[in-house]
């Protein structure tokens, strides 16, 4: 069989396969930050069922044909069946391109719902560490983890518009540091450096680019804390 014939047919069985088991979920709003790097869009999910979100889930977005991106659903409201994406869209990619064209009442695809496995630990203090792309995860942590546990940690944020946009408009205990460099892990440091958590039950949470979460993972282990203590999840590379 030649490769156009296969190609074909491939692309038959997974069109089929994606129309039996590909959700719809409508888009409510669209919120494009001034500096144009980050959109939040509101979701309406009537068919997933939000009681159980017990850990920070991420889904499958179809972005293109047969083209698929992660994205992590944030603020969620289980009674309403809505929630939040942030979306980084400071590079080109097909994910981008999508979240850029996307406005209130079209409908978008989905693969269900899956869970990072991040959860709050039961402790005194919950460090959450990300990037840009990470803010809906970031978010995620903060609604699973106050009130029970203290919880805090930075983001990085590429500009200083974005960084007072972020102050003002959250309400969280999560600070935007400024990125100065291209994965931000010397951004992160730094400011870690300038913290003093102590030694005992505290848990990091590292997200966003591999890069900084690799790095950042070392640092943390050099000042000592142990595997358990540091939970990370790279998102791209
Ligand atoms: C569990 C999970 C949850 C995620 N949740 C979110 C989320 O809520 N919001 C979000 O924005 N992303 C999230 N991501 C990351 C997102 O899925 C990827 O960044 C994705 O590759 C972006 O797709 P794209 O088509 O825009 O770029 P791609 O075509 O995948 O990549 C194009 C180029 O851009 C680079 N690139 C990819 N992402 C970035 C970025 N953020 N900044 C700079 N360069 C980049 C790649 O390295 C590549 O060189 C998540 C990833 C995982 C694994």
């Amino acid at each position: 069989m030649n490769t156009f014939i296969l190609n074909r047919l491939k692309k038959k069985a997974s069109g089929f396969l994606e129309n039996r088991t590909l959700k719809t979920a409508r888009v409510l709003e669209v919120r494009k930050w001034p500096s144009s790097t980050i959109i939040e869009i509101d979701l309406h999910m009537p068919t997933t069922s939000m009681e159980d979100w017990n850990e920070v889930n991420y889904m499958k977005c179809k972005v293109a044909d047969f083209t698929y991106r992660d994205y992590t659903p944030s603020g969620w409201d289980a009674e309403t069946q809505t929630c939040t994406l942030y979306i980084d869209v400071n590079h080109k990619g097909p994910g981008c391109s999508w979240a850029q064209n996307l406005a209130s009442g079209d409908e978008i695809g989905y693969m269900g719902i899956k869970s990072t496995r991040q959860t709050p630990v039961n402790t005194s203090a919950i460090i959450c560490l990300g990037d840009e792309s990470s803010l809906g995860h970031l978010l995620g942590m903060q609604q699973l983890a106050v009130p029970a546990t203290r919880f805090s940690g930075a983001v990085l944020m590429g500009d200083d518009t974005n960084r007072n946009l972020f102050t003002e408009y959250f309400r969280t205990p999560l600070q935007p540091v400024l990125r100065t460099d291209v994965y931000g892990h010397h951004s992160l440091t730094e400011w870690l450096l300038q913290q003093s958590y102590h030694l005992e039950n505290t848990f990091f949470y590292l997200t966003g680019n591999s890069t900084m979460v690799m790095q950042l993972r070392k640092i943390l282990k050099q000042q000592g804390y142990s595997h358990n203590q540091i939970k990370s999840q790279g998102f791209w590379s």
